[in-house]
């Protein structure tokens, strides 16, 4: 199979560009300051590379995830299958995110980050809070008055409804649109090429990115904020191992870390890229050709999962507003903590699956639990070091509800999970 072998190859090529990227960020931060550091380094070559390569993934983010949820919504045939599979999916994710919350807020009390904190010694990165959004008019504002004005301003929510409307439509109008749904089919393998193309800069690209944000933060910024990075880092694995694991072992009988073994590129592309629509191609392929998933359900759930399912945002958001209330000297009520987990989860729903949207949702959690918006300023100059980990797991969410629905469906390729594709590559 030489051409997995090649795909392999990619993958250990994009962990290879992100550790060197790290090593590399974290010894040109120690450069004397200078424009060899600064212009030519830093706001140079890393940010032109990663740009580049950022861009090249985010051109066919708006096209996969419409073409693939109108493929995705009329190739389960009947209206019946889409509603139970469309209601599982969203079941999974509301579920597990709150679920993913509570875990943050746990971790949050148990390693306490921002108790005796003095809130001085800690450099503030300006931040100018935006206004949050009302849950209702979030909700809304889902229906594009204009489906193209959407397309073009890659508004993923509306997008989505759109998406999934027209696949309906198509579904129910059948036979009279065979031709539609041919030509939908093979956008989507247009597509497929594009991201494929694409992903062969993706090595590159990783190493550009994560080189540039350690070039930037060093490792030192991390130390005073540690330990509310530590808890969410703790929070995000206790996820992954116990709920994911869970689920996957009961429902599916499977390894988590035999299911992390396989999806781990696509995880490398959301760490490095903090964008949950920049792993979204890569998720896809790896999701239905490395793990066995339904082709035709994770054409539905993953574009759906990369914009409303954001289990590591949520955790995130959870820690976030423990510390910010510790380091305020604020009591986090149990009212309070059952406020943080509705509004996160409806928080997370909105975030844009983009690089620092969950810092800027936050606010709107914090302010409908009526804890300090400025709070945000004391977390945000590192968010990209909590967004890099919240965005793995983001991803993760959405690959394992498509893989356990699929099983649900009877719709899940054994053979293709029990290859070892790594062992091929050699
Ligand atoms: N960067 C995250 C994502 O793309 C969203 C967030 O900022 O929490 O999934």
């Amino acid at each position: 199979m030489a051409k997995e072998g090649k795909k392999m190859g990619l993958a250990i090529k994009v962990l290879l560009g992100l550790l060197v990227g790290a090593v590399v960020g974290i010894i040109v931060h120690y450069l004397p300051a200078g424009s060899l550091r600064d212009a030519v380094l830093i706001d140079g070559i890393f940010q032109f590379v990663g740009q580049v390569f950022l861009r090249s993934i985010m051109m066919c983010v708006v096209p996969l995830v419409f073409v693939s949820l109108v493929n995705g919504a009329a190739s389960m045939g009947d209206i019946k299958k889409l509603g139970r599979v469309g209601g599982k999916t969203l079941g999974f994710y509301l579920a597990t995110t709150a679920v993913a919350i509570v875990i943050g807020l746990v971790m949050a009390f148990i390693i306490s980050p921002g108790i005796g904190l003095d809130m001085g010694a800690i450099d503030q990165v300006e931040y100018a809070a935006k206004e949050a959004t009302p849950i209702a008019q979030v909700l809304y504002e889902m229906v594009p008055r204009n489906p193209i004005q959407a397309l073009a301003e890659g508004n993923m929510l509306q997008i989505i409804v759109f998406a999934i409307l027209t696949g309906i439509a198509l579904t129910v109008i059948g036979d009279k649109g065979k031709k539609v749904l041919g030509l939908f089919e093979e956008l989507n393998e247009l597509v497929m090429q594009l991201v494929a193309m694409v992903m062969k800069l993706a090595p590159i690209g990783v190493f550009a990115l994560v080189a540039r944000t350690f070039g930037q933060l060093g490792i030192d910024v991390i130390i005073p904020l540690g330990k509310s990075v530590f808890a969410v880092y703790v929070a995000l694995a206790l996820h992954l191992i116990f709920v994911y694991g869970g689920l996957l072992r009961v429902l599916g009988g499977m390894s988590i870390f035999k299911y992390v073994k396989k999806l781990y590129p696509a995880m490398l592309i959301a760490f490095s890229t903090a964008s949950s629509a920049a792993a979204l191609p890569a998720n896809m392929d790896i999701t239905v050709n490395k793990i066995g998933a339904s082709k035709d359900i994770a054409a539905f759930s993953l574009p759906l999962g990369n914009t409303i399912n954001m289990d590591g945002t949520a955790i995130y958001q959870g820690v976030a507003a423990v510390f910010i209330a510790q380091a305020y000297g604020i009591d986090v009520t149990l009212n309070m903590a059952l406020m943080i987990v509705l509004s996160a989860t409806l928080a997370s729903i909105g975030t844009a699956g983009v690089s620092g949207a969950g810092a800027i949702m936050l606010s709107m959690v914090l302010t409908t639990v009526g804890l300090p918006i400025e709070g945000v300023g004391l977390i945000f100059g590192i968010d990209r070091i909590y967004d890099m980990g919240r965005t793995a797991m983001n991803i993760t969410g959405d690959s394992v509800c498509t893989t356990i629905i699929s099983r649900q469906e009877g719709e899940f390729n054994e053979e293709i999970w029990n290859t070892d594709f790594a062992k091929e590559t050699v």
